[in-house]
């Protein structure tokens, strides 16, 4: 995301990129540098996975718990910290946010009209955060997991499918996108030994589990 970031500063025809960004992929050197490119070029960056939500999308550990409740007293929930922490960025033009109820939209609305600023410190929150849950978020890196297991080229599209599913709760949307993997690939999903994929993600996602847990929830 980051070297097409900063590719397309450099052509001089583009006006705008949507591109994922969020409170874990600010995080990385690459992708401000990209920012930073299409922002002096005068190319609009519109956020998209805006949310960074998780695959697996728990709110169990401690980490999750202090995050919420630490939001909660500021006055806004964990979601809406998630968008705000993009809008504040003066480099990003817009945020695309997906949605499947009225209630989802006022909430996000209601996050992006708030003129609450995060602190220096709530930007140190989701930081450790970021880092703290870094295992259950996909950043859609698929070149890495494809060139490591190139039978089965769509484990960064399954961690999308399940993470609609989980995190978004659209079963739906979430099963039709499944069912469009060819049935030769699905066929294979539960017998692939996935230990090279696991070992190159930088995410260390437990993708073994995880390819599991999308078919008994998406097949
Ligand atoms: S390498 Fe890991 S983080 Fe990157 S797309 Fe594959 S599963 Fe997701």
């Amino acid at each position: 995301m980051g070297q097409n970031l900063s590719a397309a500063a450099k052509l001089g025809w583009v006006d705008a990129v949507m591109a994922s960004y969020n409170f874990r992929l600010m995080q990385e050197d690459k992708i401000q540098a990209g920012i930073d490119a299409c922002h002096k070029a005068g190319v609009a960056v519109i956020a998209m996975k805006t949310l960074g939500i998780r695959t697996d999308h728990k709110i169990e550990t401690e980490e999750d718990k202090k995050i919420v409740g630490r939001f909660l007293k500021r006055g806004f929930t964990a979601i809406q910290a998630n968008i705000k922490a993009v809008l504040a960025d003066e480099r990003i033009s817009s945020a695309c946010v997906g949605v499947n109820n009225v209630a989802h939209l006022a909430s996000n609305a209601a996050a992006a009209i708030d003129k609450t600023e995060l602190s220096q410190a709530d930007m140190a929150t989701l930081n450790q955060y970021a880092q703290a849950t870094c295992n259950g978020y996909c950043a859609g890196c698929a070149d890495i997991c494809n060139s490591a297991l190139p039978s089965v080229p769509y484990i960064s599209d399954i961690m999308r499918y399940l993470m609609y599913y989980n995190g978004y709760d659209d079963r739906n949307g979430a099963r039709e996108l499944f069912a469009q993997i060819p049935a030769k690939v699905i066929n294979r999903l539960l017998s692939t030994d996935y230990s090279a994929a696991e070992a190159r993600c930088p995410q260390n996602l437990p993708i073994a589990k995880l390819i599991a847990e999308a078919v008994t929830k998406l097949a």
